[in-house]
């Protein structure tokens, strides 16, 4: 212990890690349920953020999910989309999986996908309508911002999968918008947001990419293009 420093208290329930847990049970001599019964008893993780990856379904498991608090249930093999998903529903949630506390399965990520709310900025009425005509087209819930300072404030408001950010705009430009986006976030939530401008030149990408944006296009924006990163930075 450094001299200064008030010696550390024992960790406690409170302390714990927040983060799902993808339970391997057998070096503990305890299968999976046993194991997400200790961690609800002793309140390891917050409640409903525990995933089962179970080696077989069998009659019963979705109730003892239930029972135990846990989110998600998925047989092996689980594809990397599949671990994504249950992964994204379970962290956005403040208390973790579905809302009305239904439990995720693969048959609910199939028969449920997600709406996914994109947020454009943009000044122009023209390129609002045909990227919103494009992203509606591809199934996604449109918000439209007519500058960085109303972004701003609908991201104050609600929360979005992605922002496309057009950076020559009235009022406040898509480069401060951004740095305001990613200093309010700090380390704990990166929203992508993808640069959307008439300027393809590489500085102008270099200037996006310093101010904390993960991408840029150019318009005009064809649909594969579009596609192509909203299945990157959003997928359904
Ligand atoms: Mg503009």
């Amino acid at each position: 212990m450094r001299p200064g420093l008030p010696p550390s208290a024992p960790p406690t329930a409170r302390d714990a890690p927040s983060t799902s847990s993808l339970p391997t049970p057998s070096c503990l001599g305890l299968d999976g349920f046993e194991v997400a019964a200790v961690i609800a008893s002793e309140q390891i993780l917050s409640p409903g953020r525990v995933l089962m990856l179970s080696s077989g379904g069998r009659r019963g498991d979705a109730a003892r999910c239930r029972e135990l608090g846990i989110a998600g249930f998925l047989t092996k093999p689980a594809t990397p989309t599949e671990l994504r998903e249950v992964l994204s529903r379970v962290l956005d949630a403040p208390e973790g999986g579905e809302p009305n506390g239904e439990l995720i399965t693969r048959y609910l990520l199939k028969e449920r996908p997600r709406t996914r709310r994109v947020l454009l900025v943009e000044d122009n009425v023209v390129n609002q309508a045909v990227a919103e005509g494009m992203l509606v087209k591809l199934g996604y819930e449109v918000c439209i911002a007519e500058n960085g300072e109303e972004a701003l404030a609908r991201i104050g408001a609600e929360s979005f999968d992605l922002i496309f950010m057009d950076v020559q705009m009235p009022v406040l430009d898509g480069v401060a918008a951004t740095r305001e986006i990613r200093r309010r976030e700090g380390s704990a939530r990166h929203t992508p947001i993808v640069a959307m401008t008439a300027n393809a030149m590489a500085d102008e990408r270099e200037q996006c990419l310093a101010a904390g944006m993960d991408d840029h296009l150019a318009k005009p924006v064809r649909l594969a293009v579009l596609q192509d990163v909203l299945q990157r930075y959003a997928p359904r």
